[in-house]
């Protein structure tokens, strides 16, 4: 079973990482808190001159102070906590502007522009992860190891799910929260993790020097979705960008997930709070990442066309997360767990994603993605990428990055 995580990870530098983890997101305390409705008077007309043409920048008016507090306003203080914790581990890395376009699309981007660094979240996204985790912990069938299935009530209708968030959001799908407080939590736990695995790839892109590579060549914006590259050279180097700013998300996650089981339990603590096992952080990681690449569907991935898409499919990123993450917890956290329950809890993560978007949906077969990805040509390209970033892509991005490249 480990044969081919030792291939993918030989030659891996991930060992040199040990010292500079960084974006560990720690709870607040002691850290003024962050007023997500005050942002530089310059990045705030920059962010909006780019966005202008996706929708513009989510305007702060759109809800009361309240609402915004709990919903977008969290987000931001995730994402600016996150872009802090980057700038102590990454000296000389500027400022980094966090905001959202108002598109109801799923999508985010890293761009630079007049020198400033921006990450840009479409609302599309929150509404699609925010909607897809309160609809799984609403439903009694699911997570039943989590408190008070039973008050969630009847079994729901089947959930008309499309890929395309703006199609539901206009057909008046809305998120509800679920009714028992500790399954609302959780909820909010997952997206919370979810998030920061999004948002910590989009820093990447700019710590790792993908926005200024880009920028030397072209625009210097990274959508996440929507791209066409000319060539096989092109198509290889912007599939290993996707899988470095993985890698560097992965690990800042994992580098949570231990701070989390290290820190002491509060004094009363909630059903969440006391789920801090090695194994339940693992697992709660993995759905939450496997669900980031899941709302774009079941898709497929066929060998032939994988070196021609220019973004790779979301179950190959899925496996390779997967990989990463079973890399770094077992050559640098290395808790008492063996490595074959932590991969079992990293595959649980994949696999109960596969089941509660069939469970949602009442559908009986899901995962095909999943399972060319985990075959032997998925490995084989996974590992192909990979040394395309280690042999080719940090030398180009030597001048650009923030951070070196952690292939
Ligand atoms: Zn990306």
């Amino acid at each position: 079973m480990f044969g081919f995580l030792r291939r993918l990870a030989a030659g891996s530098r991930i060992m040199k990482v040990r010292h500079m983890i960084g974006l560990e997101t720690r709870t607040s305390k002691g850290r003024p808190p962050v007023d997500s409705t005050k942002r530089d008077a310059q990045d705030v007309e920059l962010f909006a001159q780019h966005v202008k043409p996706l929708g513009g920048r989510l305007p702060r008016d759109i809800v009361s102070p309240e609402v915004w507090a709990q919903g977008y306003g969290r987000i931001i203080e995730w994402a600016d906590a996150l872009i802090a914790s980057a700038r102590r581990h990454c000296p000389g890395l500027p400022h980094i502007h966090f905001d959202f376009v108002f598109n109801e699309s799923i999508n985010a981007q890293a761009f630079k522009k007049e020198g400033r660094y921006f990450v840009a979240l479409y609302t599309g996204t929150r509404y699609m992860l925010e909607l897809v985790f309160f609809k799984m912990l609403s439903d009694a069938r699911l997570f039943p190891f989590v408190p008070s299935a039973a008050e969630e009530g009847s079994r729901p209708a089947p959930f008309s799910y499309s890929v395309r968030a703006e199609e539901m959001y206009r057909a008046g799908i809305r998120p509800v929260r679920p009714k028992s407080q500790d399954r609302w939590a959780y909820a909010t736990q997952l997206l919370h993790r979810a998030f920061l695995f999004l948002i910590g790839h989009e820093i990447a892109h700019i710590t790792l020097g993908h926005v200024d590579l880009l920028a030397d060549r072209h625009a210097g914006a990274l959508p996440e979705v929507g791209w066409n590259l000319p060539t096989e050279e092109d198509v290889l180097e912007r599939q290993a960008m996707e899988a470095d700013a993985d890698r560097r998300s992965v690990i800042s996650a994992m580098a949570s997930a231990k701070l989390a089981h290290e820190a002491p339990i509060p004094d009363r603590p909630r059903w969440v709070d006391s789920r801090r096992s090695v194994t339940d952080l693992i697992f709660d990681w993995s759905f939450a990442m496997n669900c980031v690449f899941r709302i774009f569907g079941d898709v497929d991935v066929l060998e032939p066309e994988l070196g021609r898409v220019s973004h790779l499919p979301g179950p190959m990123r899925r496996f390779m997360a997967s990989v990463d993450a079973a890399t770094y917890v077992g050559e640098v956290w290395k808790p008492a767990e063996a490595k074959a329950t932590v991969w079992k809890a990293l595959r649980h993560g994949i696999l109960y994603t596969e089941l509660a978007f069939m469970t949602l949906m009442n559908q009986e077969r899901s995962g095909k993605g999943v399972i060319h990805a985990f075959s032997r040509s998925g490995r084989e390209y996974a590992t192909r990428v990979g040394a395309y970033s280690h042999n080719t892509l940090a030398r180009k991005l030597e001048p650009f990055a923030f951070e070196a490249t952690i292939s």
